[in-house]
């Protein structure tokens, strides 16, 4: 074995596609290095475009994304936002940092996003007494898209609305519209091991240009404007900075490619795992197209003769990097006190489920490496 195959195979690295670079230096060559400048303007210009989300704010983080979703809306203490249970934990955390509780639902089988019909319960449970939700913010998981049309049909009859996270879909359709279009607003995030990375950032995306006008000035310090600093409001410094909005520009150049690699990884995995006893895949659902940011395999242990962490353990030994699926929320110790509908689904996911590595510029040679490794695992 040459010293090159033992070189870390990562989950899913950076991998700039050529051009980041010469938009970093046209951003250092006009010394728009501080915030704000023509890569921005490019950069929100660009999403526009691939989403079809009339207006953009680029920003600092999704989180910081979701969070000024929140604002607009005018979450505030007490209130209820809806999120998924199965989820990283900054999809959750603006509404805590509002003061508002979180309530969390279950996945489905078919998608692992938020089950429409558990949703529908908890609705009705709020409007039962007299706490109307202020927004429900649904995780579109590992690229896949939420379904949009069956969450619309439950909030719309009571005026709830729907903003997507849409940090790990970037890239991926929902009915043939990019994800999060559908909803009143989207976040995305651009950070280091997404689908494209800035090296680390978010946007906001609406229809509506009075709510990403408000999510820009707040993003700044809500600075009236005024020759001198003066605030009505509380803002933050959420803006993204020009060199960072570079790198996205010639990252969205390549996001279509990023979207087939991943899909390929997917689908060599798939061939390759797939008929081994006690190995399943995450389902792509009937009304999208997933990015398949991560590829993510269920592994029941009686079957295969492994269980999920031993298999990361293996992996681990052999310098390949691989992850738990995301531990629910509802099982988290910082939100004992909260709400959920359902559980199972997620638990289960959580107890079965390995995120294997995917990075779009990996090998043959690599995705072998990591296969063979599995397959040792097993009886
Ligand atoms: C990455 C991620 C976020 C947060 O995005 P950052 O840019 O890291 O702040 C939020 N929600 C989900 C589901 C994510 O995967």
């Amino acid at each position: 074995m040459s010293a090159s195959n033992k070189d870390r195979i990562y989950l899913s690295p950076p991998h700039m596609g050529g051009t980041e670079k010469d938009f970093v230096q046209q951003a250092f060559d006009s010394n728009f290095i501080a915030p704000l400048g023509p890569q921005v303007n490019g950069f929100e210009q660009d999403f526009s475009k691939i989403s079809g989300l009339a207006h953009c704010a680029a920003l600092s983080s999704g989180t910081a994304a979701l969070h000024l979703a929140l604002r607009i809306l005018g979450v505030g203490k007490g209130d209820v936002v809806i999120a998924s249970s199965l989820t990283f934990i900054g999809s959750v955390t603006p509404v805590k940092f509002l003061g508002a509780e979180p309530c969390f639902i279950d996945s489905d089988y078919k998608s692992w996003n938020m089950d429409p019909d558990l949703l529908a319960q908890a609705v009705d449970y709020y409007i039962s007494i007299g706490k109307k939700p202020k927004a429900v913010v649904p995780t579109d998981l590992y690229g896949q898209c939420s379904d949009y049309d069956r969450i619309l049909e439950i909030l719309k009859p009571h005026d709830i609305p729907l903003i997507v996270d849409a940090a790990e879909s970037v890239g991926a359709m929902y009915k043939g519209e990019h994800a999060g279009k559908r909803a009143l607003m989207a976040a995305y995030s651009f950070n280091g091991n997404k689908i494209i990375t800035t090296s680390g950032g978010g946007l906001l995306g609406s229809d509506n240009k009075e709510y990403i006008d408000r999510a820009r000035w707040l993003s700044q310090q809500a600075k009236e404007p005024l020759p001198y600093y003066e605030h009505n409001e509380i803002g933050y410094n959420y803006r993204m900075s020009n060199v960072v909005a570079a790198i996205g520009r010639g990252q969205l150049e390549v996001l279509a490619d990023r979207v087939t690699r991943k899909r390929e990884i997917f689908d060599y995995y798939k061939n390759a795992l797939d008929n081994l006893t006690g190995i399943s895949f995450m389902p792509e659902a009937e009304y999208g197209k997933c990015n398949r940011w991560l590829t993510v395999i269920l592994v029941d242990d009686n079957k295969f003769g492994a269980n999920p962490d031993q298999i990361r353990i293996a992996l681990e030994k052999e310098n390949i990097e691989s992850r738990p699926v995301w531990k629910p929320m509802h099982m988290q110790p910082v939100f004992a006190d909260c709400r959920s509908f359902g559980g199972k689904v997620s638990e289960d996911l959580f107890a079965k489920g390995l995120c294997l590595p995917c990075g779009t510029a990996m090998s043959k040679s690599d995705l072998d490496r990591t296969i063979e490794c599995i397959k040792k695992c097993g009886k």
